[in-house]
Parts: structure tokens; sequence; C-alpha cells
């Protein structure tokens, strides 16, 4: 433990200067967290939690992955950013690479997951000439004023508005509703292939083999956001591929460089072609450091097969918790992979600050849902850990 002796600020210091110069945004666990390695982290006194929330989804190597850590070092001390005005010679491998895995014909790199869905709904607009989109009630796909306004949650736009003009809602999980909804102005479907902060929502079977057969019959694009379900958190690397359907445009972040800032919107050719030079740009987009995080992200979930570790473990996940957790606010366990639910029949918003004092960090979503998304390193006993502070939480 000598390196808690590294810790730069208390706690109560950093709450402290928290309060004072950081614009209060968010609701923060009065926890401060300094280090971690594998599904484990450390707060500022050395306590230690098993970590079921993974940064939202976004540590699925599990914390300081050693061979993430190297390359991100030797990167940094070789190049770290370059800008997009020239090439590289680590983008264009991490594109090959990127577009093998997702099965696309092209990337375009940004920094964050609401990024990637701006540059989806440019594309889109631009392939088709039309304005409008069609997204799903419960969905998330970010914060910016692009991604906002195809968000679903009141609470988050209105205050906002107005936004982007087009976008329309309609009930996750309704091929009818969708295919009404498809006008001749519609640009494009967006859809998340299991929803995630609307709480761990799964697509009904034949769903999205349905949409897809009405947005070919009306002319209009299909958008995947795999921001959070995408790079292994379902068991595959992407959760399309249970359903089979490819879509035109593909949203992928969170997991995409084991912790390093990076979206990316890939698309195939005859709608990647749409955009030309000038068209989209990012400063940071694809710089040489999130490269080296993301190619030794893929190489090691390819080398360490930890895409079957997260079939397997989320499944011994869902298994223990739908055994162990019978306590009467629950209602059932559902998802695939690390990407796992546990429905609530009541507000679960209180659970969170138990389960931390216990050493274990969840995440409730839409108020009744545990959201368990644990990196895929997490060890059975990590797992029985978890399973068992949860499985006694009260309410
Ligand atoms: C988290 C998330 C986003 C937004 O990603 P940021 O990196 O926070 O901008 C978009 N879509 C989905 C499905 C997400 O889960």
């Amino acid at each position: 433990m000598a390196r808690t002796k590294q810790v730069r600020l208390s706690a109560e210091e950093a709450i402290a200067k928290d309060a004072r110069y950081v614009i209060q945004t968010y609701g923060r666990q009065p926890v401060v967290l300094s280090r971690g390695k594998g599904a484990l982290v450390w707060d500022v006194n050395g306590r230690e939690y098993v970590d079921c929330v993974a940064g939202i989804a976004v540590n699925n190597l599990g914390h300081c992955h050693p061979k993430v850590v190297a390359a991100i070092q030797e990167q940094a001390a070789r190049l770290m950013h370059t800008s997009n005005l020239y090439y590289t010679d680590i983008q264009p491998e991490l594109a090959e690479k990127l577009a093998q895995i997702t099965k696309m014909d092209r990337v375009f790199f940004a920094n964050s997951g609401t990024e990637s869905i701006e540059a989806a709904l440019k594309l889109a607009r631009k392939a088709t000439g039309k304005k409008g989109f069609i997204a799903a009630e419960h969905c998330f796909h970010g914060r910016t004023m692009g991604a906002l306004s195809i968000t679903h949650k009141a609470k988050y736009r209105e205050p906002f508005e107005p936004l982007v003009p087009g976008a329309r809602f309609v009930p996750y999980g309704d091929a009818d509703a969708i295919r009404r909804a498809l006008d001749n102005d519609v640009a494009a479907v967006v859809l998340e292939p299991i929803q995630g902060e609307g709480g761990v929502r799964m697509p009904p079977d034949g769903y999205l083999e349905e949409v897809r057969e009405a947005c070919d019959r009306a002319g209009v694009l299909l958008i995947f956001d795999e921001v959070q379900t995408g790079m292994g958190r379902t068991g595959k690397w992407f959760a399309k591929e249970y359903s089979g359907v490819e879509p035109d445009i593909m949203c992928v972040a969170k997991g995409i460089a084991g912790g390093f800032p990076m979206g990316i919107m890939a698309a195939q050719e005859g709608v990647a072609s749409a955009f030309r030079k000038g068209d989209h740009a990012s400063t940071f987009g694809g710089n040489a450091l999130g490269c080296a995080a993301a190619l030794a992200t893929i190489r090691a979930i390819e080398e360490e097969n930890l895409l079957e570790r997260s079939r397997v473990m989320g499944e011994y996940l869902k298994k223990e918790l739908s055994i162990h957790c019978k306590q009467d606010f629950v209602d059932h366990v559902r998802g695939v992979g690390m990407m796992v639910g546990v429905q609530l029949n009541k507000d679960g918003n209180s659970l969170v600050d138990k389960a931390r004092e216990k050493g274990v960090l969840i995440n409730v979503a839409s108020d009744t849902v545990i959201r368990l998304v644990p990196p895929f390193v997490i060890t059975r006993e990590q797992v029985d850990k978890a399973v068992g502070v949860i499985s006694e939480l009260t309410l």
C-alpha cells in the first residue's frame, strides 16, 4: 500500500476544492478515488471497493490494465498529438482494426460518445439530404446539442431548447411505431441495441430486424448507438451481433480505449462517402496517444479472450443475483454479458450509498434499475462479494 502515500489531496480537501472551483453539474458520491487495479479501486483513505460501475461501462479491461498502461507510456514518450493535418503511423492501423471488428468500411475519430453521435447525425443528413431523426423513448445519446435533441429525458432537454429540430420519439421495442413515423423527411432512425441509461432495456426478439427492414423500405438510414454496448460489454464485440442486423452508421466510445477518451463513428462505404473534405473535423480526434490506448485495448481483448470472459462472468453474475437477491423490492434480473440490470419495483437510488458503505460501487439507472457493468476481468470472488452485499441491501 506504499502507493497510497502518493495521494495528492485528502478526502476533505478534494471535496472542498471541488465545491469551490468545479462547476457543479454532477451529483457526486462522497468518495475520493485514488487508484485502481482490475475490478478494484481504492479511495484516498486506502479503503477498497469492488467496482461494478467501471467508470460507466468504460473500464472493460479493469483499471490500469498493464498492456494499456505500457502502450500509453510508450506512445506518450514518442508522439502524443499532431492534429489531423498530418498522417501518423498509428491512426490508420487502428482504423483498419476498427473496420474489422465493427464490420463497417470506414471510421471517423472523435473523443467521446456524444461527439460520435454528432458525427453520425451530420453524416446522416449529408448522405440523405433529409433532416429528421427518429429515436426511442428512454434512449440516451449524449449531452451536446445534437445528441441531446435525440435524447428522450425531458429534464435533460427542456432547459436548453430550442435544440436541433426534426427529432421525434417512439416507444422502444415497437417496430410498428417506427414504420408509422417514417415519413419523407426522416434521415435516420437512431437506436441503442440495448438501452443503457434507460435501465438495461433489452430489444424484443425480432425488433431490430424489423426496424432494419422498415428503414430499407423507406430509404432511411439506421444508426446504432453502441457507445455503451460495444467493445465486448455484452459478450460480443458489439450487441448488434446478437440480432445479425447491420446498421448504416454505428457509434462506439466508452470502452474503446481502456479508459482513454475516444469515440468513433463508423459507416458503410455508400454512406461514408457523403462526407467530403472539410465536412467534419476534430483537433484531438484519433490522436496518437488515444490510438495507442485503443489498439492495446483491442489486442488485449483478443489475446486474453475477454469477449468470452464477459459472457461467462456476466452469466455467473446474473445467475448469482437471481439466486441471492430475494428482497421484496427486487423484480427480476436481466441483461447479457457484463451488462446486467436488476429491476426493482420502487426507487432504488438510496441503495448506491448503502452498497458503497459496504465496499461495492453500483449505479442506479432510471431510478428503478441497479445497473451492473463491471470490468470483464472481475474475479468470481469479487462477484460473490458484490452479490453478497447487493443481496443484503434494504430499502
Ligand atoms: C454514455 C453514452 C453516450 C454519451 O457518451 P459521452 O462519452 O458521455 O459523451 C451516448 N450514447 C450512449 C448509449 C451512452 O451510453
